[in-house]
């Protein structure tokens, strides 16, 4: 983008903020007639936004590992519509806090290939709690490796709401303990909503954070297989209500086939 076209979206850009004041807005004309502000890519560096300037042999999934986000993300926040990206050119890096801390986690695991086959959805049945909460409550109940599943997912209680907590049968690659089905606990990836879904939906951040979550072990996590999407009541079934009667299995059916 140059010239004109770049000056305009600088412009727009500034008045998306919130032009307080008649200076303001001179200085925004000011800058975008000075070409500072041009295209996305000062936008992002005006909003603060962390860039990467892309030098031979990056790749796009491994500048998304560096920078904690997946390469979904980034290629929509940067509107590619291919994974080709040349030298120089220069990238913004999404807010990839939500998903940061797992796959800088992930990527320093041993993970054996094909092992993680399955992803199975939880809720915890209790507003209360968090991965260190429901972990002690495991171990008192003799699971010696403590919490049964794989990630938490927080509802704003006792953890942040839509964050994602690692356990740290994860961080071991143990087999979980989620399920009464060994098969499943072996190679399925369990993660726990906070919260009791046959009271209540689960919010729109835990939702955000699932699907998030998921997507990125199907798409992008070194497991040499896409896991296949199921919930607690299919694996045990007759057993349990879990993850509750509010979760949206059509909806996440639907996303993951
Ligand atoms: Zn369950």
């Amino acid at each position: 983008m140059a010239g004109l076209a770049a000056g305009s979206a600088g412009l727009t850009a500034v008045i998306g903020w919130g032009v307080h004041s008649r200076r303001q807005f001179l200085y925004g004309l000011g800058l975008a007639a000075l070409g500072l502000v041009a295209g996305p890519r000062a936008w992002a560096q005006a909003a603060g936004a962390a860039t990467h300037r892309v030098v031979a042999g990056d790749t796009l999934s491994r500048i998304a590992q560096r920078h904690g986000v997946t390469v979904a993300a980034l290629k929509a926040r940067n509107g590619l519509k291919s994974d080709r990206i040349i030298v120089g050119q220069v990238l913004i890096i999404p807010d990839g806090a939500l998903l940061a801390k797992v796959i800088a986690a992930t990527a320093g695991l041993k993970i054996e290939r094909r092992r993680w086959r399955y992803v199975v959805a939880h809720h915890s049945g209790i507003e209360a709690g968090n991965a260190k909460a429901y972990d002690a409550t495991h171990r008192r109940r003799g699971m010696e490796n403590g919490l049964a599943y794989n990630f938490v997912i927080g509802n704003g209680r006792d953890s942040g709401e839509g964050e994602i907590e690692i356990g740290p049968r994860w961080l071991q690659q143990l087999n979980g303990g989620h399920v009464r089905n060994s098969h499943y606990n072996e190679h399925g990836i369990g993660i726990c909503l906070v919260g009791n879904f046959e009271t209540r939906r689960p919010s729109a951040k835990q939702l955000a954070s699932f699907t998030a979550l998921v997507d990125w072990l199907r798409d992008e996590a070194p497991l040499g297989v896409k896991p296949k999407f199921t919930a607690h009541r299919w694996v045990d079934r007759n057993h349990t209500v879990c993850p509750g009667r509010n979760f949206p299995f059509e909806e996440m059916k639907r996303r993951y086939g």
